[in-house]
């Protein structure tokens, strides 16, 4: 499944969503207190990640059978 990465940017993210409030939304906001750093659009929708939930991302849906990463990266914000 491919994703995309972005530099973390509230302004991403919906409004009224932990990712928008300047959470982690893949560990959510009560059981992470740590500041996302990226942004990443996934087949679930826009996720604010912390550094740890970022390597969870990455492991969960840039695996494919020949091992070659799906992770695109955006320069938009760069
Ligand atoms: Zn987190």
């Amino acid at each position: 499944m491919p994703i995309v990465k972005h530099t973390y940017d509230a302004k991403l993210h919906r409004e009224g969503t932990v990712g928008r409030r300047g959470s982690c939304s893949w560990h959510g906001e009560k059981a992470c207190s740590e500041q996302p750093t990226s942004s990443y659009e996934t087949p679930n929708g826009m996720m604010a990640a912390c550094p740890r939930a970022e390597r969870q991302i990455e492991d969960l849906y840039s695996t494919s059978a020949s091992g070659r990463t799906r992770v695109a990266r955006s320069d938009i914000h760069e």
